[in-house]
């Protein structure tokens, strides 16, 4: 419209009132809030003004219309309602995924945080004795049970964890790592901060590639609190390399009266070799080979709640449970209800391969992949009616994520969609903005979906994402 003045566009678009007596508008408020309904309103007006004020001949007559601006508001008001914490499709095939929310709880779990959550409970009393009583022993004797320790303390996190103990143990003090295990895990965990946020003092010895027993031998001296061992999870150090062994660590540290401490990240119940993931210790074997303290997380390869675990000596464990920090790191009911139901599938490591959803993604057969993808191939084929889409079932690898397993490739199927009318990096921003969002990823100008990570019902979602983008293709 170049030969209309603004002030004249101005004038057209409808006021707040108008807007607000249409039906669509009327039928919003029966259903939403009504600051919810005029504030999109108005925010929908200031962006209308805005854009006639920056390019009035951008602009088209029936950008001005009631219907036209009522259907932005609608849009509007939708957004404001979405919860900002939703689910989404991971089509990503990693399945510790710690973007998209790290394990998925087991039903056994949820059913435990429907009850715990609901009603009043135990947490700190002492049905016994009658009296107040500690939220610690809820998942003590379980994790006891299932790995051998003498004692457990859950907290938080495995960040937490390993914080704690640092500053229980060893503040003021040495702790001796190898510089092989000084890893970053995720950006914001790196053992030299942590080391010295807990007031311990890092003596690092060996090299990047090698480190060798007599390394820690003779970094000891009178002021070394602890020998200190990372599962360096996220990567692997390959070729002239050596570590030492945990055993060979313990019996050093027995020998100088210095106890041994395992960060182990991950932290796995389940022997993963049978299934041909090798690399990964389990929290058993540190147990059994001595190791003082032991932690891992609760929501990376035990597929349970986001919590740190701590295993170990019953006077360390005490140590660590008297640290006011405990306090600032203590885990909550709901992480408590979940792991304990999580724990006990444990008992069975059948059971607990079945129900756990982490192993389960972890574990599944090729065969079973195979056929999940040709079902979301068929599903997406279905929706493209009018052929626009090139798509196919591809072999492709899946990671486990969380920094476990890290050098390991899960054989997987995928589903691959290209298109000559759109291109790939728009099918990937339209499918992550759909109303239940899809996360694949882009792959040699593909958008490929691994169906590993897929749940049940997603392939339908999937199939209805992809009906509305062909729709806007057209
Ligand atoms: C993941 C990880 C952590 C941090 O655990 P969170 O549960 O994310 O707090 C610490 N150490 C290692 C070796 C890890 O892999």
């Amino acid at each position: 419209m170049p030969h209309t003045s603004i002030q004249d566009l101005m004038r057209r678009i409808p006021g707040v009132d108008v807007l607000l007596h249409t039906d669509a508008l009327q039928k919003s408020l029966g259903t939403h809030p009504r600051k919810i309904v005029l504030d999109s309103i108005r925010h929908v007006l200031e962006e209308t003004r805005k854009r006639l004020r920056e390019n009035t001949s951008q602009i088209t007559e029936e950008e001005l219309q009631v219907n036209h601006i009522v259907n932005h508001v609608i849009q509007r008001i939708e957004d404001l309602s979405d919860y900002t914490l939703r689910p989404v499709v991971n089509a990503t095939g990693i399945v510790v995924h710690t973007n998209l929310g790290r394990s998925l709880l087991p039903r056994e779990a949820l059913e435990r945080l429907q009850l715990i959550g609901q009603g009043f409970n135990n947490l700190e009393y002492d049905l016994e004795r009658g009296k107040r009583g500690s939220r610690y022993v809820h998942a003590e004797a379980i994790l006891c049970e299932l790995t051998g320790a003498d004692a457990a303390l859950v907290v938080n996190n495995n960040a937490g964890a390993v914080f704690l103990v640092l500053n229980s143990l060893a503040q003021g003090k040495e702790v001796i790592v190898s510089r092989g295990q000084l890893v970053e895990i995720g950006g914001s965990f790196r053992i030299p901060d942590v080391m010295r946020a807990s007031g311990a003092i890092l003596q690092d010895v060996g090299c990047t590639n090698r480190t060798h027993l007599q390394d820690y031998a003779g970094a000891i001296g009178e002021s070394t609190a602890l020998l200190m061992k990372v599962h360096t999870s996220n990567y692997r150090i390959v070729g002239f390399s050596s570590e030492v062994t945990l055993q060979e660590l313990v019996s050093l540290g027995q020998k100088h009266e210095i106890p041994v401490i395992e960060d182990l990240g991950s932290g796995s119940f389940i022997d993963f070799r049978p299934y041909g993931l090798t690399g990964e210790p389990t929290v058993q074997h540190a147990v059994n080979a001595g190791a003082d303290m032991v932690t891992f997380s609760g929501d990376k390869l035990l597929g349970g709640p986001q919590v740190g675990i701590i295993l170990g000596r019953e006077d360390l464990i005490a140590r660590c449970r008297k640290n006011p920090l405990t306090r600032a790191l203590r885990v909550d009911k709901m992480a408590l209800g979940a792991l304990e139901a999580t724990l006990r599938l444990y008992r069975d490591e059948r059971e607990a391969l079945l129900k756990i959803p982490t192993l389960r993604m972890i574990t599944m057969p090729l065969t079973t992949l195979e056929e999940k993808a040709e079902e979301l191939l068929a599903a997406i084929r279905a929706a493209d009616a009018q052929e626009c889409l090139d798509m196919e079932k591809v072999a492709s690898n899946s990671q486990v994520g969380g920094g476990a397993l890290p050098a390991q490739n899960l054989k997987t199927w995928a589903v691959a969609v290209r298109s000559d009318k759109i291109a790939t990096q728009r099918i990937e921003t339209a499918l992550r903005k759909s109303r239940t969002p899809i996360i694949g990823r882009i792959e040699s100008d593909r958008y490929l979906m691994d169906v590993r990570t897929l749940q049940d019902g997603e392939v339908e979602i999937i199939q209805e994402a992809f009906r509305k983008l062909i729709k806007s293709i057209l």
